[in-house]
């Protein structure tokens, strides 16, 4: 049973929420906001969080409370980039020494 890392943004409160998934998930689920503790009814299939919001035709699947460590007010990739800026700043004013 594989687990990877779904990225989505809350509607709420505009964070970046990074829950563990299961491939085996499938149905209606209902992610809580790691931040902000707003409710997404959104549909899971094998595993990846659709643009869907709960089906009757669907099973019900659990709740998944994001935990707060995985809850960041920056997208990971931009915070990424900003290192990625950081370290060249840092490597550039090392040369201008
Ligand atoms: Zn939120």
């Amino acid at each position: 049973m594989a687990r990877h890392a779904h990225e989505f943004s809350c509607t709420n409160c505009s964070w970046w929420n990074y829950p563990m998934l299961s491939d085996s998930m499938h149905g209606n689920y209902t992610i809580i906001c790691g931040n902000c503790k707003h409710e997404h009814y959104r549909v899971i299939k094998d595993g990846v969080v659709t643009e869907d919001r709960h089906n009757s035709a669907m099973n019900h699947g659990d709740t998944i409370h994001v935990m707060k460590s995985a809850s960041f007010k920056t997208k990971k990739e931009e915070k990424k980039k900003g290192m990625i800026i950081k370290l060249r700043e840092m490597a550039t004013a090392g040369l201008m020494r």
